[in-house]
């Protein structure tokens, strides 16, 4: 990383004052050994190893009602706007005028009869979460994640990504005036996610190897340098994660549905969906939780694994799907996830390559659309009715987690039937035609 001082700094409220460093509402705990931690000091794990959660002031939190939050959808602007900071008293209390926002979230529930009709439901919700600012969920926890790194005076952040947290997390360091360094695994990440890491100004680092290296390099990168870690390891993201499931319940008008079914890579977004549910229970703003499925691609399913055998998750080595925002062997918050579907009556499961590419080509042909990971929350569903876990007239929504954009390539490839191992069911190639001599169109 360049030593060029950063030309943009952005003027940060509480430059060096250690002593207003506490003075947040939150504190952090360890999820193995229940040590607590002040809310913000520049600590990811507990002494002991274990990754930390945020612990709010609950007795703050029941000032809270959901027509407070119907009554800010309406915003023009400013945090009420966003479909994070909406839900502020849960997600962070912090000073509004801290906040680096992009109004992210906010993003569409889609009734489709014809993905319903596929996965062998009477109906199906999707919401998209590619509709975020930068195509996918990643910009929910990297609002909050930014804004705290700019409320630590942090002037560099890094992470270690499969593409869409790096996409993201450069796209708000540039908001925020941050310098980013990116590290991805070399020819692993999506080609559109690639383009916006480097668009929006990243110092983006290749390295040999898979995205479980890419994370082990990070951690000593920011240890050694003092470089603020925007990884899922990262509870704050986790916070602003969890306003997926206060978006959703808010579109149901607070309606609890029986299922939420989501991809799983490295059970970040799972562990925050659950969080934020259970914070909703306890609060008494939803009667009940749904049931959480997780859903693995078969090459990266050290969850599945674990989960069907009750046992502690072993690390998969040599992770493989055309998913690649979940080819993760190795995933850091499995205790966190495994926790949530266990508490909900969730299950897990796991779909095939093939099973994700010919979700997609339903999801895509609906007219909605995602990026391959996403996907596999279609075809998990349709595995999962077909088993008769979930019953055909439940009310199931699908997270689509990525933007159809994001991997142009395997679409093409897809419908060119050019994906190597792979059958496209329902390839729709492109054809050729010209004019010929008569002025007729000849059809090649
Ligand atoms: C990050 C990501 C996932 C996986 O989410 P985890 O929190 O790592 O389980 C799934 N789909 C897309 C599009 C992603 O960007
Ligand atoms: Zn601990």
């Amino acid at each position: 990383m360049s030593s060029t001082p950063n030309p943009n700094p952005n003027p940060n409220p509480n430059p060096n004052d250690a002593s207003d460093a506490q003075d947040v509402s939150w504190t952090l705990r360890c999820v193995e050994c229940d040590v607590a931690y002040p809310g913000l000091e520049l600590r990811y794990r507990c002494d002991c190893g274990g990754t930390l959660d945020v612990i709010h002031d609950v007795a703050r939190q029941r000032e809270v009602t959901t027509a407070l939050f119907d009554a800010r959808l309406g915003a023009r602007e400013g945090p009420d706007r966003s479909g994070v900071w909406r839900y502020r008293e849960l997600v962070l209390p912090v000073e509004p005028e801290t906040i680096v926002s992009r109004q992210e979230g906010n993003t569409r529930l889609y009734h489709s009869p014809a993905v319903a009709s596929w996965a062998g439901l009477d109906a199906i919700l999707l919401k998209h979460e590619g509709e975020n600012p930068t195509g996918s969920f990643k910009d929910r926890g990297m609002t909050a994640g930014v804004t705290v790194a700019r409320r630590l005076g942090m002037r560099r952040v890094a992470c270690a990504s499969t593409g869409n947290t790096s996409a993201s997390m450069a796209s708000y360091a540039a908001v925020a005036g941050m310098e980013a360094l990116v590290f991805i695994p070399e020819g692993k990440i999506a080609y559109g996610k690639l383009a916006q890491s480097l668009a929006y100004g990243a110092h983006t680092v290749q390295i040999p190897g898979d995205f479980d290296a890419a994370m082990t390099l990070v951690e000593r990168v920011c240890a050694e340098r003092g470089i603020y870690l925007l990884n899922s390891i990262n509870p704050f993201r986790i916070e602003g994660q969890k306003a997926i499931g206060f978006e959703l319940l808010q579109d149901l008008a607070w309606q609890v549905p029986d299922w939420i079914v989501l991809p799983g890579g490295n059970l970040g977004n799972s562990s925050a969906l659950y969080k934020g549910l259970a914070e909703l229970l306890a609060l008494g703003l939803i009667p009940r939780l749904p049931r959480i499925a997780v859903i693995q691609a078969e090459g990266a399913s050290p969850l599945y694994e674990a989960w069907t055998r009750s046992a502690e998750l072993v690390p998969a080595p040599n992770a493989e799907t055309v998913a690649t925002a979940i080819r993760i062997g190795n995933p850091v918050s499995w205790r966190k996830s495994l926790r949530g579907i266990v508490a909900t009556r969730g299950v897990v499961e796991r779909v095939s390559d093939q099973e994700i590419v010919d979700a997609k080509a339903q999801v895509d042909r609906a007219g909605i659309g995602a990026e391959p990971a996403s996907c596999a929350t279609v075809a998990g569903i349709r595995k999962l009715v077909g088993a008769g876990v979930i019953r055909p007239d439940e009310r199931v929504c699908g997270i689509l987690t990525g933007n159809l954009l994001k991997d142009p390539e395997l679409v093409v490839g897809y419908h060119r039937g050019e994906l190597p191992g792979l059958v496209s069911t329902y390839a729709n190639p492109p054809v050729r035609a010209r004019l010929g001599q008569d002025g007729q169109l000849v059809w090649e």
